[in-house]
C-alpha cells in the first residue's frame, strides 16, 4: 500500500535536514538542533552527539514508527546529529524530530516553513505519538526563541496552549505531524487558553480574622510575608501555631503572570498535577511530614525531580515540628533558606531548581510541649528541654528572621468577642511593602529585604546614632551572632516599609528585636 501522505515535489528533496528542538534540564529550556543527513553508502543508522541511551533507543522507535506509517525506511547511510555537541541529552523527547528529519530527506515533509517549527515527542513502534514531560517549559523556549509554532504530541497540547503567542499543532501519530507539516498553512492552530487554577483551593478561602488573639505571632506573619523572612513559632500544642502559617498564604499578593508560568513549570515537571489544563494562580503552601528524606525536601531521585523546596516556589513551606525532622533534612534545609535556586549534583551532571520559598516552622518548646506556658505545667527535665531545643542548632535558628513565642490561649481570649482584622486588610499593607521593596532594589535581581547581600546591608539598612547604640547593646545582652544581628536589621527594614518610612528608627529596632527568642536554656 502506498503512504497517504503527499510526495513533495521532486525539487524540495534533499538529504539534509535540520528540526529545532529544545533541550530540558530543571525547569531550564536550551536550543538543541537536530540535523539530519542521508547518504548512500552502507545502510546505517547511527546518532551522534553526546547521547543517552533513551535517545540510542530511538532509533529502533523511529524505524519502526516511520514503517508502520506506510514509508519505506531508507537502505542508506543515516547519520543524525545532536548539536550543540558538548551538551549531554536524555530522554526519548528528539524521536518525533529525528523521524520528521528523515522524512524531510525522503522528500515526504515540506521543508518550507520547518524554521518556524518546535518539534518534539516520543514515537511509539506503531507510530503513535507518546506525551513528554516539561511541556510548558518548551512553549515558553519557542515563545522566547521567535519560533511561531509548536508540534507536539496530543496530550501535551493543553498544557502548551497555557503560554499565549505561540502555535500549537497537536498530533497523535507520526502521520498526522506529516500531514500538519505539510498542511501547516491550511490548519488552524489551538487557541491559547487564559484560565489559571487554584492549587491551595481549600486554604484560600483561610482567613486570618478566624484566628483569635495571637498578636504577636500574627504580626510576626505579616512582617515575614512582607518581607519574605523565614520564621519559627515556638509554642505549646493547641496554641494555633498550624491555623496561623495556614492563613499566611491570605495575605501574600497574588502571583504576577512570570510568576504564575514558574510555579507551573515545577509543577508539570514533577507530573504533581494530572491534566495541567491552566496555569497556577495561587501561591503555593506546602506541609510535608516531619518524615521526609531529604530528596524529598529538596529533590531528588535518579533523574532528579524537584523536592518540596521548590513545589513551595513563590510560596510558603510550613514545617511542623520542626525539631522531629531528621537532623540530614534539616542540614540541607538549612543550606537551601538562603539561595533561590538548589543544585542538584549527579554524576553526568547538575541540575538546578529555583526555591523561592518562605519558610514558617513551628515547634513546641519542649518534649511535653508546655515549657515556659502560663496554663499548664512542663512535665520534662532540663536535661530533656536542652536535648529537644539542641536540635534547632545555632546556624539553622540563626536563620530564622523572626522566631516568635506563641502562648495558649486564655479562656477571655477564646471567648472574645472582638473582630479579628481579616486577611483582605493585613493584605493590603504586605502589599505595599513589598512595592516599597520592588521599587528600591529595582537594579537589582534579589527583590526582597530578607535576601539583601551582605553587601548591601550597610546600604539598604542604614542605622542613625541611636540606632547603632541601641544594636551595639542588643549584640551585648541577647549575645546575637553575626548573621542574627542582619537579620534583625532586615527584619527592621521590613518594619519601616510597612510603616512607609524612608530610615530604619529605633521603633522599628525595638520590634525586630521582640522577634529573637533565646533558647539558652540556662538563661531563661
Ligand atoms: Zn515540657
Amino acid at each position: 500500500m502506498q503512504p497517504e501522505v503527499k510526495v513533495i515535489e521532486e525539487t524540495n528533496k534533499t538529504l539534509y535536514a535540520k528540526i529545532n528542538s529544545c533541550g530540558l534540564t530543571g525547569i531550564n529550556t536550551y536550543k538543541i538542533d537536530i540535523e539530519v543527513d542521508i547518504s548512500n553508502g552502507l545502510p546505517n543508522f547511527i546518532i551522534v552527539g553526546l547521547p543517552d541511551t533513551a535517545i540510542n533507543e530511538s532509533k529502533e522507535r523511529v524505524r519502526s514508527a516511520i514503517k508502520a506509517s506506510r514509508i519505506d525506511f531508507p537502505s542508506k547511510k543515516i547519520v543524525v546529529n545532536l548539536a550543540p555537541g558538548d551538551t549531554k541529552k536524555t530522554g526519548p523527547t528528539y524521536d518525533l524530530p529525528i523521524a520528521i528529519g528523515i522524512l524531510i530527506t525522503l522528500g515526504l515533509v515540506n521543508p518550507e516553513y520547518i524554521k518556524d517549527l518546535l518539534i518534539l515527542g516520543e514515537l511509539g513502534l506503531s507510530g503513535i505519538i507518546r506525551p513528554i514531560n516539561g511541556t510548558l517549559s518548551f512553549a515558553q523556549y519557542a515563545k522566547k526563541s521567535n519560533i511561531t509554532s509548536l508540534i507536539i504530541p496530543w496530550e501535551n497540547a493543553s498544557e502548551a496552549s497555557l503560554i499565549s503567542g505561540i502555535n500549537i499543532f497537536p498530533a497523535k501519530s507520526l502521520k498526522e505531524a506529516i500531514s500538519t507539516i505539510n498542511n501547516i498553512k491550511t490548519i488552524s492552530p489551538l487557541e491559547a487558553k487564559l484560565t489559571s487554577t487554584q492549587i491551595t483551593s481549600n486554604k484560600n478561602i483561610l482567613d486570618f480574622k478566624e484566628a483569635k488573639g495571637q498578636r504577636l505571632a500574627k504580626r510576626a506573619l505579616e512582617i515575614a510575608a512582607s518581607g519574605n523572612h523565614h520564621t519559627l513559632l515556638i509554642g505549646p500544642p493547641g496554641s494555633g501555631k498550624t491555623m496561623l502559617a495556614e492563613r499566611v498564604p491570605s495575605i501574600l499578593p497574588p502571583l504576577t503572570q512570570n510568576e504564575k508560568v514558574e510555579v507551573t513549570q515545577i509543577y508539570s515537571i514533577s507530573k504533581k498535577i494530572k491534566d495541567l489544563n491552566s496555569l497556577i494562580s495561587t501561591r503555593p503552601f506546602r506541609s510535608p511530614h516531619h518524615t521526609i528524606s531529604t530528596a524529598g525536601l529538596v529533590g531528588g531521585g535518579s533523574s532528579p525531580i524537584p523536592g518540596e523546596i521548590s513545589l513551595a516556589h513563590k510560596g510558603i513551606l510550613f514545617l511542623d515540628e520542626l525539631t522531629e525532622f531528621q537532623r540530614n533534612v534539616l542540614n540541607s534545609l538549612r543550606q537551601s533558606m538562603e539561595s533561590n535556586e538548589i543544585t542538584i549534583s549527579r554524576s553526568q551532571k547538575s541540575i538546578n531548581y529555583p526555591c523561592d520559598f518562605t519558610l514558617i516552622a513551628a515547634c513546641n518548646p519542649c518534649p511535653c510541649g508546655f515549657f515556659g506556658d502560663s496554663l499548664k505545667k512542663c512535665q520534662c527535665n532540663i536535661e530533656q528541654i536542652k536535648r529537644y531545643i539542641g536540635k534547632l542548632s545555632g546556624p539553622l535558628l540563626d536563620r530564622f528572621d523572626l522566631q516568635v513565642n506563641s502562648k495558649s490561649l486564655h479562656e477571655n481570649e477564646l471567648l472574645s468577642s472582638l473582630i479579628e482584622e481579616s486577611s483582605r486588610d493585613i493584605a493590603k499593607r504586605v502589599i505595599k511593602a513589598r512595592k516599597i521593596q520592588i521599587d528600591r532594589y529595582k537594579d537589582h535581581s534579589n527583590f526582597y529585604n530578607s535576601k539583601l547581600p551582605p553587601t548591601h546591608i550597610k546600604k539598604y539598612c542604614f542605622l542613625n546614632k541611636e540606632g547603632k547604640i541601641l544594636m551595639a547593646h542588643a549584640i551585648k545582652s541577647l549575645g546575637l551572632s553575626g548573621r542574627s544581628y542582619t537579620g534583625v536589621l532586615k527584619v527592621a527594614r521590613t518594619i519601616a516599609d510597612l510603616y512607609e518610612s524612608e530610615n530604619i528608627e529605633e521603633t522599628h529596632l525595638l520590634e525586630a528585636l521582640q522577634f529573637r527568642i533565646n533558647l539558652n536554656i540556662e538563661n531563661v
